[in-house]
């Protein structure tokens, strides 16, 4: 099949399966194929959200060495890169969620490194609830859990999580992808939603890798995908391998939109504007500690603020009402 009746077939409804999404992730930029794609996101993200964007925020609330050594994070322990440790207390977090707050945001992430004392993050969890006002979705990102421990993120008042399957998963990291999966299926049994991305994408990847994961994610029925490349961390194992263009970005983007096909919202992180012409109707804003960073307060280095975010949807003809 063409590419324009690929695409027109999207548009009328039709599931994508992993060798269509391959055949769209090899389409060259030199090409009106190339236009047609991201407009076909494009179109999609305008009239099934319409045109409404959204923002995300996220705080990082420790920075400490993670036993998973994750090739790419500057948190493994083996290649720690952040200049500090560190948690943030609840007053801390509070502050910084009220910043946030009056910026105007969507969704609201509370993240930990994956050796992060899972009681502790639970009663911190159980406070920032009570400041979050009821709109506000709440979603925790930590390492893997249980059915248990799912069960009680949904009582705290968690309405969904991110989680996700790693791309060379076992590999780049040290958990097993079986691992991954057992958490994915307890979120989704206790009826919490499941936040995916494909990531963190390199030069290395290939467009089969990429495209399984996000059938993947349509499988679990997501409300929210989202693509990453790697940033390259001077100090973590994968520096050396460098990263993909924005351009790249942008098509892979593309393709995991008209795959997946998330019911709300589609991202692509970090934030490059040129996504925002492939579907992406939804951009992060970060506080604290991230893997991409060897700062431990990002919003003073890569981070984007939520005003920024706010800003490029306006600027890329979203509705920008908070
Ligand atoms: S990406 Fe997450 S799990 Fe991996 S080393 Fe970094 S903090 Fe740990």
């Amino acid at each position: 099949m063409s590419i324009t009746n690929l695409l027109l077939s999207v548009q009328e409804g039709k599931l994508l399966d992993q060798k269509d999404a391959i055949t769209l992730l090899n389409v060259d930029y030199d090409t009106n194929d190339f236009y047609r794609l991201l407009s076909a996101a494009n179109y999609l993200s305008r009239t099934e959200y319409n045109n409404k964007g959204l923002v995300f925020a996220q705080i990082g609330i420790n920075a400490e060495p993670c036993s998973i050594n994750c090739k790419f994070c500057s948190m493994g322990q083996n290649h720690y890169s952040l200049p500090v440790t560190g948690r943030k207390t609840i007053d801390e977090i509070v502050l910084e969620l009220d910043l946030l707050l009056s910026s105007g945001i969507n969704d609201f992430f509370l993240m930990t490194t994956a050796d992060y004392p899972v009681d502790d993050f639970m009663n911190i969890a159980r406070v920032v609830k009570k400041h979050l006002p009821d709109n506000i979705r709440f979603v925790a990102n930590i390492g893997d859990f249980d059915r248990s421990t799912a069960k009680e993120l949904k009582e705290i008042g968690f309405t969904g999580v991110y989680h996700i399957n790693r791309l060379r998963e076992g590999v780049d990291t040290t958990i097993k992808p079986e691992t991954r999966i057992n958490t994915l299926n307890a979120i989704s049994d206790a009826g919490l939603e499941l936040y995916y991305c494909v990531e963190p994408i390199g030069p290395e990847h290939t467009y089969d890798e990429l495209a399984a994961e996000m059938i993947r994610a349509r499988d679990y029925r997501v409300d929210v995908m989202a693509v990453m490349r790697r940033t390259p961390v001077k100090g973590t194992p994968l520096f050396e391998k460098g990263r993909i263009s924005a351009i790249e970005l942008t098509k892979i983007a593309a393709v995991a939109r008209l795959v997946t096909r998330p019911r709300r919202a589609m991202n692509a992180h970090e934030v490059t504007q040129m996504t925002l012409l492939a579907g992406i109707n939804q951009l992060y804003a970060e506080c604290g500690a991230n893997p991409r960073d060897t700062e431990a307060q990002t919003e003073k280095s890569r981070g984007f603020s939520v005003t920024q975010a706010w800003n490029m949807l306006w600027e890329a003809g979203y509705d920008s009402t908070k």
